[in-house]
């Protein structure tokens, strides 16, 4: 029997390219136009745009397994529209997301960065370091208490922080105060933790405003996607010191990030890597993998996005 044709829109790590290419009759995009009619899966990732173009030159495509939970990559209305099947990859990276998010905090209130680069540049023994802000005690707001948010909430009630939250709805059962608003949150905490998903019902949801809200004290975690905070926006606020300071692991045009954030001490900047640990990725992988061949044995899912109903 033939091998399934399975398009690999880049960038797919490394193991998930050449997988994709052992167990598939692997195709991609220099194999389109003349391979497309073959394609009847997607393998991609938040990296690669899976949008209305592509799909509609694919007339036999079935399903887009996207690795990675956020999915704003994919044109879903469209993909859903012709019967299409879209999966992402809930739950098996909440523990490392959220552990980004707690390094980043912790990096941008006692100065980690600044500090090794203090000690690597030999400066101690010319006075101690200044004093740092404290997480313990203090209080942190998340917008967007879904999985990954849950799982921040219980890492910072265990470093002794008071957790408050905004999401559309209220969350039953959380022991957290909630916030109708991103700058009613902003206005009732120290730090601001942000981890909804991309796309336009979330575009700019964290403006001037919000910044403003949160304070020339307070500090901005960034680990949903780029366009949920107005970047200029934030760029402004922390040059002018109206808010204290930043931890981000996304950005509005990845992988290009202002030079103005390059240049502040009080950013700390990571190259969206909120999920890569070696054994988060292996488990993204296999589930990506894992709602491919269910879909090709039975045409159902694994884990389907939500937009999908089931
Ligand atoms: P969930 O769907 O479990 O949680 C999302 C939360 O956001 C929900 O609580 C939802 O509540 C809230 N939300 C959604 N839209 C809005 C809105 N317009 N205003 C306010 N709150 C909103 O998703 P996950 O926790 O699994 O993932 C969240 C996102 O994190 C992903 O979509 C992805 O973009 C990002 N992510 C980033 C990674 C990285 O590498 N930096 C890695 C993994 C994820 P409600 O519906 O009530 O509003």
């Amino acid at each position: 029997m033939s091998r399934p044709t399975i398009l690999r829109v880049p960038p797919l790590s490394p193991q998930l390219h050449d997988t994709v290419g052992e167990r598939y009759d692997a195709v991609d995009p220099t194999d389109l136009p003349a391979r497309a009619a073959d394609v009847v899966g997607i393998v991609g990732s938040n990296a690669g745009q899976v949008g209305s173009d592509l799909i509609a030159s694919l007339p036999n495509l079935g399903v887009i397994a996207n690795h990675g939970v956020g999915y704003d990559n994919i044109d879903v209305p469209v993909a859903l529209a012709r019967g299409i099947a879209v999966s992402n990859t809930p739950e098996v990276l909440d523990d490392a997301v959220a552990e980004t998010a707690i390094a980043l905090l912790l990096a941008v209130r006692r100065e980690v960065v600044v500090a090794d680069r203090f000690v690597r540049e030999g400066r101690w023994p010319a006075g101690p370091y200044p004093l740092t802000a404290q997480v313990a005690g203090s209080r942190v707001g998340i917008v967007g208490l879904g999985r990954i948010g849950q799982a921040v909430a219980t890492r910072l009630e265990a470093l002794g922080c008071t957790v408050s939250y905004h999401n559309r709805r209220q969350v039953d059962g959380v022991p957290y105060a909630y916030a109708a608003s991103p700058v009613e949150l902003a206005a009732s905490v120290d730090s601001m933790v942000v981890v909804v998903p991309g796309g336009s019902a979330t575009d700019a949801l964290v403006d001037r405003e919000v910044l403003d809200a949160l304070g020339p004290d307070g500090v901005l975690v960034n680990i949903a996607r780029g366009s949920v905070v107005d970047q200029p926006a934030l760029v402004a606020a922390l040059q002018d010191g109206r808010l204290g300071g930043a931890g981000l692991d996304v950005y509005a045009d990845e992988p290009n990030v202002p030079a103005e954030l390059v240049a502040l001490d009080n950013v700390v900047l990571l190259p969206h890597v909120a999920s890569g640990t070696h054994v988060t990725r292996a488990a993204m992988r296999e589930l990506t993998l894992a709602n491919l061949d269910a879909w090709l044995a039975d045409g159902t899912l694994r884990t389907p996005v939500p937009e999908m109903g089931q």
